[in-house]
């Protein structure tokens, strides 16, 4: 016999019962959004591999490690996208956006793929809703799209989370520090993991981010980005803890929050939730100044985040917030004899019309089994109809909660139900 198909390593198969809070998230983070005045945006699944290479950053883990990356019929080599802020910037530059009102703000729901160590939290495929915002590049825009996050984790009703929020600097600046951690870590050189000892050569920040025990150690003392920033960058990061405390969106100032992606300059924040294991960075975001000029659009400033939707329900479901309303159906039709089947199919398709959830028995079940599957729907009124019924155009409409019923017409079903 032929092995047994499965889904690949890393991606998830989501049933009816499970999707509830998946809607719940995504209906509240459009909502936020609207009130927030971003649009959605969509782009391909796959992009040419070029794009990740130069907007995400050549040196860094998703790119060097974590890429799906395949060649077409035609030998074009893409990927499936691990993020979504080069896709957006590219859609920008391809689409002439770049002329829009500023600023853009752009938000999406979307499938990323990384090839990681599947685990709780980390997965292959996974899910992120993510905003971006360009053509500004004051503090209080920073300070906006960290309230954007704030607000929906807020509202999903997640507890003991907390912002970090640091300043990485710009190019004036980075060069100063970067000396500076070099010269930390060098001193130190025997005793960080193979990877690091390349990252010190190629992009010494990334040591900052490494998750090795011993590197992270190390990491602790190194000189603080915060220390090294030029005036411009330190205004900035002053800035925007004034508008965040106008706001009263407590924060944690943390040096050791770097990211992991290439593309950030001044700010970077994450919000890391106690409680959902390893993984508990359920948002990362940040500053991209440069980012679309080095995709060859405009100087245009960009700010944004992501946040890992696995991880927000982890955060939910440890908040006590993970119990989403049922879909019950208020009506539950149970019809006896072909003639009560017609009947009970029009007064169901009427009341779905009417947007009201209603069920009746489309697999010829006996009324026992009838009356047993209405319980297990959790209906909340049943109506019984035979040949009597029919004949009289009365029947009886049972309240299940309450085991009460009562005679109504059966053509007043609607207005009985809508007053009830
Ligand atoms: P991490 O350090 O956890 O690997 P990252 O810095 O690689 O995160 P980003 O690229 O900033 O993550 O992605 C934004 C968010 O997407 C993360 O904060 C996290 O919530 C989520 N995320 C990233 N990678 C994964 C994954 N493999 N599985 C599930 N969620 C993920
Ligand atoms: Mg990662």
């Amino acid at each position: 016999m032929a092995n047994k198909i499965q889904k690949p390593r890393g991606t998830m198969d989501i049933f009816p019962s499970d999707t509830p809070i998946w809607q719940k998230i995504e209906s509240t983070a459009r909502d936020v959004c609207r009130r927030f005045g971003f649009g959605e945006i969509r782009t391909p699944t796959f992009e040419e591999l070029a794009l990740f290479k130069r907007g995400v950053g050549e040196v860094t883990d998703v790119v060097q490690k974590e890429m799906y990356t395949f060649t077409d019929r035609e030998d074009r080599v893409f990927a499936l996208r691990p993020e979504g802020t080069a896709s957006v910037v590219r859609a920008i530059i391809e689409n002439g956006k770049t002329s829009d009102t500023m600023p853009l703000k752009y938000y999406y729901l979307i499938n990323c793929f990384r090839y990681e160590k599947p685990q709780a939290g980390r997965s292959r495929e996974f899910f992120q809703f993510g905003t971006e915002m360009f053509g500004t590049k004051d503090a209080s825009a920073d300070a906006t799209i960290i309230s954007l996050a704030d607000t929906l984790i807020k509202e999903l009703g997640i507890k003991g989370i907390t912002l970090h929020i640091n300043s990485i600097g710009c190019p004036n600046c980075r060069p100063k520090y970067r000396e500076a951690l070099v010269e930390h870590f060098t001193s130190h050189i025997d005793e960080l993991c193979d990877t690091c000892k390349e990252r010190l050569k190629t992009n010494p920040l990334r040591v900052l981010d490494c998750k090795s025990q011993i590197c992270s150690s190390i990491a602790k003392d190194a000189p603080a980005t915060v220390d090294y920033l030029c005036d411009e960058c330190h205004d900035h990061f002053e800035a925007l803890k004034a508008h965040l405390d106008a706001m009263g969106i407590e924060y944690k100032v943390d040096t050791r929050i770097v990211r992991g992606l290439d593309y950030y300059t001044k700010t970077v924040f994450e919000f890391i939730c106690d409680g959902i294991g390893a993984q508990s960075t359920v948002c990362g975001g940040g500053r991209y100044d440069g980012l679309m000029e080095q995709l060859d659009g405009p100087a245009l400033p960009g700010i944004g985040f992501g946040m890992g939707l696995t991880r927000i329900i982890l955060a939910m479901k440890e908040s006590g917030a993970g119990q989403i309303d049922e879909n019950k159906p208020v009506l539950y039709v149970a019809p006896l004899g072909a003639r009560a089947v017609s009947k009970a199919l029009s007064i169901v398709s009427t009341l779905r019309r009417e947007g009201v959830y209603a069920e009746c028995d489309i697999s010829a079940r006996s009324l026992k089994a009838q009356m047993k599957y209405a319980d297990k729907l959790g209906a909340k009124y049943t109506l019984i109809i035979g040949d009597s019924e029919l004949d009289s155009g009365k029947a009886q409409l049972k309240n299940m909660e309450k085991s009460e019923q009562r005679e109504i017409e059966i053509d007043n079903i609607f207005s009985e139900i809508k007053e009830a």
